[in-house]
């Protein structure tokens, strides 16, 4: 037998569109709620039209921001327990508005996403992540890598591994110094489709690191197959890592990573006891406001060491 559902939406217009082409944005939005209910009748509302109203002016600021250089990258730097130093540092792209003040990255990126704006946000990340890498060598500071994250959109696009080996060239970016952050989902649907992308990258010298783990389908046998160098394990484990089973669960992925030549971060350590916690369980990396937060792109220097 085939289950079907039917939602339905009703829209008062005028009163939430002014004219057509707010009514077809306002439908778009109404139609992605409704998807997610199974079935029904629902009415758009004031709160609807807030939030389609916020969206719209997004798109508006990043399309402004996308032509006239106004994102900034910021970055992470993240602590590896063993050699006491500061050694990568995690790119994260900022957005400020004049009349809506900073925008989340959680906010925009999805936005950017389904507007493909993200295409020319991914390249002026990486862009600077490789100009900071050429930075930091040049000036002597110890440095291993700097993480990039990268939106499926990006990564479907024929010519992306061209794209980030022309920057591997113009700034003269050794093997193994950027590593892309792909969440596992990504992964999953993107490794075999892309598998020419993927190849293209590795064979340059581009390194993977696996998001967020434990939010997704956390499917440990998976990560035999994937040509991942780095597990960062989400915050939602270590914010709750006291708790007895989620303590179980990171120990076992750290021990598990380990086995599989595999290094981890722990991501959103806050406080002491759970970096005791990670420590004793030998994760190698820690990112987490208890040692940094995400700093602008050129007070990140001070984090590194200089070798002599
Ligand atoms: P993410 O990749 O998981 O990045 C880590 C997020 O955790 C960052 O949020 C960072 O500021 C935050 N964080 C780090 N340490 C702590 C901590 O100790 N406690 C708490 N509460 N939070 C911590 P941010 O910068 O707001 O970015 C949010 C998400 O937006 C990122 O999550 C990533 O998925 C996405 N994003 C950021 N920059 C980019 C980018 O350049 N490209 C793409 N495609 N996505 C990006
Ligand atoms: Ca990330
Ligand atoms: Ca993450």
């Amino acid at each position: 037998a085939i289950k079907c559902s039917l939602s339905a939406g009703f829209i008062d217009f005028p009163k939430y569109a002014s004219n057509s082409s707010q009514l077809i944005v306002s439908i778009d939005y109404f139609i992605s709620i409704c998807e997610k209910q199974a079935g029904g009748y629902i009415e758009f509302n004031d709160s609807m039209l807030a939030a389609v109203t916020r969206k719209n002016k997004i798109v508006k600021i990043i399309n402004e921001a996308v032509n006239n250089n106004g994102f900034e990258v910021y970055f992470q730097p993240i602590y590896d327990v063993t050699k006491k130093i500061y050694n990568k540092a995690e790119a994260l792209v900022r957005l400020c508005d004049t009349e809506l003040g900073y925008i989340s990255p959680a906010e925009f990126i999805p936005i950017a996403e389904e507007t493909g704006l993200i295409v020319k946000i991914g390249r002026f990340v990486l862009e600077s992540a490789c100009k900071k890498i050429r930075e930091l060598l040049d000036s002597n500071y110890i440095i291993e890598c700097i993480n990039v994250n990268v939106s499926p959109v990006e990564l479907n696009l024929p010519d992306y591994s061209d794209f980030i080996i022309s920057l591997i060239e113009k700034y003269s970016i050794p093997k193994g110094m950027i590593e892309l952050e792909v969440t596992e989902g990504v992964l999953i649907n993107s490794f075999e489709s892309n598998a020419k992308v993927f190849g293209k990258l590795l064979e340059n010298g581009v390194i993977f690191a696996l998001d967020d783990f434990g939010t997704g389908y956390s499917a440990l046998s998976y990560l035999m197959n994937v040509p991942v160098k780095t597990i960062k394990i989400d915050r939602s484990f270590i914010s709750q890592i006291t708790n007895s089973v989620n303590s179980v669960i990171v120990e076992g992925v750290i021990s598990i990573a380990k086995k599989l030549n595999m290094s981890t971060i722990a991501e959103g350590v806050e406080n002491k006891s759970q970096l005791d916690i990670l420590t004793k369980y030998g994760c190698e990396s820690i990112q987490g406001f208890y040692f940094s937060k995400p700093v602008p792109y050129n007070a990140v220097n001070a984090s590194f060491a200089i070798s002599r």
